[in-house]
């Protein structure tokens, strides 16, 4: 009998530290741009980068940071943020992002939850800060002088605490790749929030599947946009993945409108951006609207000619697909949630689409894609059992790996979030076909179900989408005193374009829906409401229409 193997490689702890090491050794005269509250444009270089996080660790270890203590950030996209985003971790901490669109309750409850002990804070949001300050008591509020006017005196100024440190003396504290380093509670839009821990092993796992060439391809010519808020999902893996390959990033700081946004593409034209699909909706209609000889913006931007755009979060509308590749911008499609760190599904050409047509490419794009490697993913049926990969049959979506949460935050592990062996529940209904490709229908609590039949409200939103007069489409469940449930669709019409009713159902009718699936009321508003994330909250709709009839 041979002797067991015993050599294999080294027990090196994967570690975001090493992520930070590598930008400040190997990119350190690529550049970080943020846009300021004034819409000048600030460059850092990644050497500047690499020495303001290592005094940004110096200074909270000064402060007596402990390991495992959370450090809560209420920021807009900027290089302050980004120097957060791996300062807090490289000193022990953990790096609680709090959303900036939360009313000052929902912060107060969810900094209490976290047992947050500093705060680090943009100065354009402390108006929103005093609006819960008496809520929970921050140890200490550390202010970043975003606008550049002075930090007022009963708080810490960043500038002044990242000046008090020598990067050179920092040393990492000893960790284990099973150390949390980040933390972001999931949006409450369907129950209390409720934090989400992600480890130095976790994130590590997850921005490497992420950045492969199929998903993001991140490469170090990239110029990469991110619109997605710094505060949700952890922007997506995104500021870890451009700190790992040094990659030049263009953060729009406060101006998210879409004039803002198409003019800062003309300053620094990215080739990446990613963001929800709310934003990039806008966003082709503002620029569709300026392409008119009589619009004030005529002749004022041009799209990013080659531009990937990485769009997840809620469902990709084929039409909003189709419009960006006629710019030649290709749209990729990712599905995942705060409990997957987030990207589980990537929509990508796989080697049988090499052949296929436009029509079945932008019909794939816009389903939510292919598991990533080390994500298992199965679909659970009603019945309680694993469904096949048909593209017919639908399920929960019910997944497990090392970058998906196994419990939350002071938690007791729920039924409702795990199934019994141990996968998370997502709560999203889907098929997947022959090919791996999921098909999101709706989140559970979306459902439409009419006469014993389900209705899914994403394939109805995406036909209406496609309707040239049609901005934006939501569609929910009312109650029907036969069928149990009726679909609504909340329908907004693109400025200047008339249409009624009438019109849709022959434009459903041709998207192959039957009869019955067509809604049985349509009520035109002025906007989707939306979520803390930007995404359309089908709940509100709900309260407003859905009981009336
Ligand atoms: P919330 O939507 O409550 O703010 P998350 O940001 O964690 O919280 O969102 C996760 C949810 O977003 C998923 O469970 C799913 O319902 C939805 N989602 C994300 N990506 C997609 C996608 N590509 N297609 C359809 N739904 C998506």
């Amino acid at each position: 009998m041979p002797a067991p193997m015993k050599s294999t490689m080294m027990p090196v702890p994967l570690s975001l530290n090493h992520l930070l090491e590598r930008a400040g050794t190997l990119f350190a005269s690529n550049e970080i741009v943020s846009r300021l509250p004034d819409k000048s444009l600030k460059r850092h270089s990644f050497g500047d980068y690499y020495r303001r996080t290592r005094a940004l660790s110096g200074a909270l270890q000064g402060l007596g940071l402990q390991k495992g203590e959370r450090v809560a950030t209420l920021c807009w996209n900027h290089h302050a943020h980004l120097e957060c985003y791996f300062g807090i971790p490289a000193a022990g901490g953990v790096m609680h992002t709090l959303n900036l669109r939360l009313s000052p309750d929902e912060l107060g409850w969810i900094a209490n939850d976290a047992q947050d002990r500093f705060l680090v804070i943009d100065d354009l949001l402390l108006p929103l800060y005093r609006r819960f300050a008496h809520l929970y008591k921050f140890e200490k509020v550390i202010v970043f002088p975003f606008s550049g006017a002075p930090v007022p005196a009963e708080f810490t100024d960043y500038e002044a605490l990242l000046a008090s440190a020598d990067p050179d003396a920092f040393q990492y504290p000893p960790h284990d790749e099973n150390d949390p380093v980040a933390m972001c509670y999931t949006s409450g839009t369907t129950g209390r929030p409720k934090g989400v821990v992600y480890s130095h092993r976790s994130t590590v796992l997850h921005t490497l599947v992420a950045s492969l060439g199929d998903f993001w391809g991140l490469r170090g010519t990239d110029v990469v946009l991110p619109v997605t808020p710094m505060f949700h999902a952890n922007s997506w893996g995104m500021p870890y993945g451009a700190v790992m390959m040094g990659v030049k990033l263009v953060f729009p700081g406060p101006h998210l409108h879409p004039d803002d946004l198409l003019d800062l593409m003309q300053l620094e034209p990215p080739t990446l951006s990613l963001g929800v699909p709310t934003i990039w909706m806008s966003l082709i209609q503002t620029f569709d609207a300026a392409q008119s000889p009589d619009s004030p913006n005529h002749g004022r931007w041009k799209l990013p000619k080659g531009m990937r755009s990485l769009v997840g979060g809620a469902a990709v509308p084929e039409a909003l697909i189709r419009a960006f590749d006629q710019h030649g911008i290709w749209i990729l499609q990712g599905w995942g949630m705060t409990e997957t760190s987030p990207v589980a599904t990537v929509s990508y050409p796989k080697a049988e689409l090499r052949n296929a047509s436009m029509d079945e490419r932008y019909r794939r794009a816009a389903m939510a894609g292919v598991p990533v490697p080390l994500v298992d993913l199965r679909v659970w049926g009603d019945d309680g059992t694993e469904q096949p990969w048909d593209g017919q049959s639908v399920g929960e979506v019910q997944v497990r790996g090392p970058f998906i949460t196994g419990s939350y935050h002071q938690v007791a592990v729920d039924p409702e979030k795990f199934s019994a062996d141990g996968w998370l529940r997502t709560g999203d209904v889907a098929s997947v076909d022959a090919m791996g490709f999921v098909k999101i229908t709706d989140r559970t609590k979306d459902l439409i179900k009419s006469g014993g039949e389900w209705i899914s409200s994403v394939d109805l939103e995406n036909a209406l989408m496609a309707h040239p007069a049609v901005a934006e489409a939501a569609v929910i469940a009312m109650p029907d005193e036969k069928w149990g449930e009726r679909p609504l669709a909340c329908v907004v019409l693109k400025p200047g374009r008339g249409a009624t009713a009438a019109d849709f159902g022959p434009h459903l009718l041709g998207h192959g829906f039957a009869k019955w699936q067509l809604p049985e009321r349509y009520e035109f508003i002025d906007a989707v409401p939306r979520t803390s994330t930007g995404k359309f909250w089908k709940m509100k709709l709900r309260e407003r229409f859905a009981s009336k009839t």
